[in-house]
C-alpha cells in the first residue's frame, strides 16, 4: 500500500515566501528555485499572479518565469487567483497553475472574499480556459483539517470541495492543513472520506508543522496510498515568533523519513540543506528543519 516513490512538490518559493515578512528580490527568487531543482526537486511552485500589493514577496512572478528554463522537464506551477492572473500567467508563458478553495465557509469569506460556491463558479471558468490553453490545473483547499474561525473540520465537507474541483478538471487535488491541528487519526479519517470519490493517486497532502503533527499525518498519508507531498526547504513560511504561525512542514524533514522508509524521491538531502540554510541566511530567519539543524557542525567549547 505505502507507495515505492513519492513526488515532493516544493512550495518554498510561493506559499513559504509569501508568508515571510522580508521581500526578496525576483534574482534571489530564480536562485531558490535554481538551486532546488538542482537538489532534484521536479515540482516547484515558482510564484503567484495575486495582486503585487496584497502579496509583495511573490510580486513580479512573470519575471521569475522569465528567469527559469521552462523546458527542462521541471513543473513550475504559480497560483491565480482569478482570471486576470490567468491571463497573466499565460502571457509570462506559465505552463501549470493552481486555484485555490476553502473547505470552511468562514475561510473562504475572509481569505477570498466570496463563498464556496462563488468561488467553485470563478475557478470553473480558469481551468476552462487554461486547459484549453494547454495548461494542466492543480487545486488546494484549506483548512480540510481545522479552520481558524469555524473548528474543526467535517470530512464531508472537504469531500464535496474535492469533488468540484475535480470536475473542473483539476488533475490533482492537494489537502492542506493550514492551521496544522490535524492528528494521525483525524487525517486517516480524512482520506477514507475524501477518497471515496477522489483516487489516491489524484491527492496530495500539505500539512503544516504547527502543532508538530506534520510527519506523522505524513506518515499516516503515504500507508493510505498518497504518494505526493507538498513541503517547503527550511520550513519557509512559518514565522517561529508570530502565534498562529503557517509552519509548512520542512521539505528536508520528509525527504528524511522517505530515505528511512525505503521510498524513492530523487532528491539530494546535502544540497537542499545547504539550499534551506542559503535562503534563511538572506530572510535572516532560522531554519525550521529539524534535519538542517541536526546536521548542524558541532561548536566545541574548552
Ligand atoms: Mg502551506
Amino acid at each position: 500500500m505505502i507507495p515505492k516513490s513519492v513526488n515532493i512538490v516544493e512550495v518554498g518559493p510561493r506559499d513559504g515566501l509569501q508568508n515571510e515578512s522580508r521581500v526578496l528580490p525576483v534574482r534571489e527568487r530564480i536562485r531558490l528555485i535554481e538551486n532546488l531543482a538542482e537538489a532534484g526537486l521536479k515540482q516547484i511552485e515558482a510564484g503567484s499572479f495575486v495582486r503585487p500589493d496584497l502579496l509583495p514577496q511573490v510580486s513580479e512572478t512573470d519575471q521569475v518565469l522569465a528567469g527559469l528554463n521552462l523546458n527542462a522537464g521541471i513543473g513550475y506551477p504559480v497560483l491565480v487567483p482569478n482570471m486576470r492572473g490567468l491571463d497573466n500567467a499565460l502571457s509570462a508563458g506559465a505552463r501549470e497553475i493552481a486555484v485555490f478553495a476553502a473547505a470552511s465557509e468562514t475561510f473562504s469569506q475572509k481569505n477570498i472574499n466570496c463563498s464556496i460556491s462563488d468561488s467553485i463558479q470563478r475557478f470553473t471558468e480558469i481551468a476552462k480556459k487554461a486547459i484549453d490553453e494547454g495548461l494542466k490545473v492543480r487545486g488546494y483547499i484549506s483548512c480540510v483539517l481545522g479552520c481558524p474561525y469555524s473548528g474543526a473540520m467535517p470530512p464531508e465537507k472537504v469531500l464535496h470541495v474535492a469533488s468540484c474541483l475535480q470536475g473542473i478538471g483539476c488533475y490533482e487535488i492537494s489537502l492542506g492543513d493550514t492551521i496544522g491541528v490535524g492528528t494521525p487519526v483525524a487525517t486517516q479519517e480524512l482520506i477514507d472520506t475524501v477518497s471515496r470519490d477522489i483516487p489516491v493517486d489524484r491527492l496530495a497532502v500539505h500539512f503544516h508543522d504547527t502543532y508538530g503533527q506534520a510527519l506523522a499525518n505524513i506518515l499516516v498519508s503515504l500507508q493510505a496510498g498518497i504518494s505526493v507531498v507538498d513541503s517547503s526547504v527550511a520550513g519557509l513560511g512559518g514565522c517561529p515568533y508570530a502565534r498562529g504561525a503557517s509552519g509548512n512542514v520542512a521539505t528536508e524533514d520528509v525527504v528524511y523519513m522517505l530515505d528511512g522508509m525505503g521510498i524513492h524521491h530523487g532528491i539530494d538531502l546535502n544540497m537542499l540543506i545547504a539550499t534551506g540554510q542559503a535562503i534563511c541566511d538572506l530572510l535572516d530567519r532560522p531554519v525550521m528543519s529539524k534535519v538542517s539543524l541536526a546536521r548542524l557542525p558541532i561548536e566545541c567549547e574548552g
